[in-house]
């Protein structure tokens, strides 16, 4: 099944020489090489990694300086530009490997104090590794054939084997001074040295040259994929327990575990899902030994952070039905958040406050992966690095042996001050980070700004209309403002019973569930009752009656699943409650909406969903049920006159009535979000303070 971000994983390098890299052997050299290594996940991980360069520059008073060119911590070598590298005065930095230790803390500070170009990010935590290394060019990754290796109780054994003397082998340690300096000293005392591999962690590689660094990290991966490959088991992971479910079957469990799972892992905090049933993964799910190779532990430090040392392994086969599968996932996540309280007590130093104690990662023999985050990028960061994983443990059995971090090492990742002083400096999460919502009718007016609004709290949002191109647009724009995987556009006609579920479906599958629904799509085509074909009347009833109901049932079923509450808005109009004269089908049916709403609130309250009501006066720039061509249309069909409209306008316009959909947008933005936490059943005018539809 697609996931939100589109995958880049497995995109193979090319050689340097036919990827048209840029002249010279700078930044622009080192953006091309980062570009290229990190397009290939079999040998960076996405956000992992970390490449630089040496070059000599002319500071702002005219002197020559030695510059240690770093990728800043944030960035993903795949999609990475210039602006994202930290610059450094190698000549400050030099000294520090006289240095025996130097703790985290210390070295930051120092590093801080070397910056060649101020406002560029963050140096790596890594920075000094390729300060240490003395050569221009420097790669640090995360390859799956050399983790194999890297974890294997003959680790140093085997990468002898492949590479004699040309490799050296450094045990593991956390990331920083030391790591740095044991790197810089096996390469320093040996140039003949094509690479280091270092234990439980990765390679560093090097170069006179961008293009013989590139090359150079390419062939000693391939030579220990050859390697693997020659000796490669034929059940990697033991014999196949199961067979999966097939794609439907797939589809249609995971819609129904999704919301249950998100309900039980979010906590406090919202969550977004992932999915992945890649053959990969189903092979791996419903192999004999997944339970044991899972239960071992992280790879590598740079998983560990985003998949936690261990995944939760649903205990279920397809054969015993949903409900055993439900069931399996709530006491599955209850036994996680046990366990794992257990092991931040057995290892938390004093001042350690305990990080969200729910799976990052669940397995689920014969259906596939879920992967769970802050945000659907975090999901998907999540989703690539366990997929890496299972790439390492595939050579478990060629390498003897599978050796993850400890449960120390684990922790002392996990509650490293430097991680967290990482995410310390990030910008707190908006209102909404990490919620989904569904607005029905965004491809245009109140729907599309409201959807735009929403997305700059945080949601996620889903644009649900009938108008297919519209709604891509919509979400396209979003994605490019807010980021990959934020929108996600389902085409749906609010009257279909089949298609409203489908779309909900979609919402799932796409992020786990749903916690806001707004109900807005929208038509008009009132005129006197004498005029008003029976059509036309059924049509409103159609879509804002009968439409609103089937958005509103369908919310209820995925938000009861998710046991989390919500939030659903309808957008009725002023008409709901102060009669529109030419428009009886119209306002009737916007009542009909207004009652729903709060007989849902009745209904919704015991389960925390919050059922409220907003009333826009003419919303007339930005609307689409006002454009010319309706007015033409009521001009021709119920003979109102436009000069009658025009008139009317032009008195809102008078007294400063000036309505935007924006305005509107905030109305429901304030219902949507838990500023409204304690209100239910309520009714907002938006009629630009010109009373027009107060609640009579
Ligand atoms: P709009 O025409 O700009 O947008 C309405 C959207 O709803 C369109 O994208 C359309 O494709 C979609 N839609 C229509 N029928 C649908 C269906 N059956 N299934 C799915 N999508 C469908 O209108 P707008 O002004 O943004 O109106 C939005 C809501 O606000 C409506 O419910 C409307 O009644 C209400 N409202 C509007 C005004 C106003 O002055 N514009 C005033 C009061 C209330």
């Amino acid at each position: 099944m697609k996931t939100m971000i589109a995958r880049i994983e497995d995109r193979r390098c090319p050689n340097w020489a036919e990827s048209a890299p840029p002249a010279g052997e700078g930044l622009a050299a080192l953006v091309h090489r980062s570009r290229l290594l990190g397009a290939d996940r079999r040998i960076a991980n996405i956000f992992g990694g970390n490449t630089s360069v040496k070059s000599t520059e002319t500071d702002h008073v005219g002197r020559s300086t030695r510059v240690l060119w770093v990728k800043g911590s944030g960035s993903d070598l795949g999609s990475i530009r210039e602006q994202h590298f930290a610059a450094l005065k190698l000549d400050e930095i030099d000294p520090l490997f006289t240095r025996m230790e130097m703790s985290d803390e210390a070295m930051t500070a120092y590093l801080e104090r070397t910056v060649f170009e101020p406002g560029r990010p963050r140096q790596s935590i890594e920075t000094l590794l390729h300060a240490f290394v003395p050569a221009p060019h420097v790669d640090h990754t995360h390859p799956d054939a050399i983790i194999s290796i890297a974890c294997s109780p003959r680790g140093e054994e085997i990468m002898r084997e492949i590479y004699g003397d040309r490799a050296a082998w450094v045990p593991y340690v956390r990331p920083g001074f030391s790591l740095s300096r044991m790197i810089g000293e096996a390469v320093r005392d040996n140039p003949g040295l094509d690479c280091v591999v270092m234990g439980k962690h990765g390679l560093v590689t090097r170069g006179e040259t961008s293009a013989e660094c590139y090359e150079k990290t390419l062939r000693v991966i391939e030579q220990a994929e050859s390697w693997l490959a020659e000796r490669a088991s034929a059940e990697p992971f033991g014999a196949s327990r199961l067979a999966p479910l097939n794609e439907a079957d797939r589809r249609e469990t995971f819609a129904a575990l999704l919301p249950v799972l998100r309900g039980a892992m979010g906590g406090t905090r919202k969550v977004i899902l992932q999915i992945d049933d890649d053959q990969d993964v189903l092979d791996f799910v419903g192999a004999a030994e997944c339970a044991d190779f899972a239960m071992r532990g992280a790879a590598c430090p740079d998983h560990l952070v985003h998949t936690k040392r261990r995944p939760l392994v649903l205990d279920w086969t397809p054969g015993s039905g949903r409900e055993a599968l439900i069931d399996s996932a709530k006491q599955g996540i209850s036994g996680f958040v046990a366990d794992y309280a257990q092991y931040f007590e057995r290892h938390a130093a004093e001042g350690d406050t305990m990080a969200a104690p729910y799976p990052r990662i669940v397995l689920i023999p014969g259906l596939g992966m879920v992967t769970a985050g802050a945000d659907v990028m975090a999901a998907e960061v999540s989703r690539q690095l366990y997929r890496r994983a299972i790439a390492v443990m595939r050579h478990a059995k060629t390498v003897g042996g599978y050796e993850t971090l400890t449960e120390a090492e684990s922790f002392a990742i996990e509650y490293w001050p430097l991680e967290l002083y990482k995410l310390s400096r990030k910008p707190l999460p908006r209102p909404l980070h990490g919620h989904v919502a569904v607005i029905t009718g965004a491809a245009s007016g109140i729907g599309r700004a409201t959807a735009a609004r929403l997305a700059r709290e945080g949601a996620h949002v889903v644009i649900a209309d009938r108008n297919a191109d519209g709604a891509q647009d919509v979400a396209a724009q979003i994605a490019s403002d807010r980021g990959e995987g934020r929108a996600l556009a389902a085409t749906v006609d609010v009257t279909s019973e089949e298609q409203v579920t489908d779309a909900f479906t979609a919402t799932t599958l796409a992020y786990g569930g749903v916690d806001i629904v707004v109900n807005n799509a929208g038509i008009s085509m009132s005129g006197p009752i004498v005029g008003t074909a029976l059509a036309d009347w059924q049509r409103q009833i159609d879509i804002l009656g009968t439409g609103y109901f089937l958005i509103a049932r369908e919310a209820f079923r995925q938000m009861r699943l998710q046991d989390t509450g919500g939030s659903i808005v309808f957008v009725a109009s002023k008409n709901a409650v102060a009669a529109g004269r030419n428009a009886a089908a119209y306002s009737a049916a916007k009542a009909a909406e207004l009652h729903l709403a709060r007989c849902l609130a009745e209904e919704g309250g015991a389960a925390g969903i919050r059922v409220n009501t907003v009333l826009p006066d003419a919303v007339l720039a930005g609307s689409s049920i006002w454009n010319s061509s309706w007015r033409a249309d009521r001009a021709a069909t119920y003979g109102i006159r436009d000069d009658e409209l025009e008139a009317h306008y032009r008195a809102r316009t008078t007294l400063k009535v000036n309505i935007l959909p924006d305005d509107v947008a905030e109305a429901i933005l304030f219902f949507a979000s838990e500023t409204s936490a304690k209100t239910t059943g309520g009714v907002l005018t938006v009629d630009g303070g010109v009373p027009a539809a107060y609640v009579r």
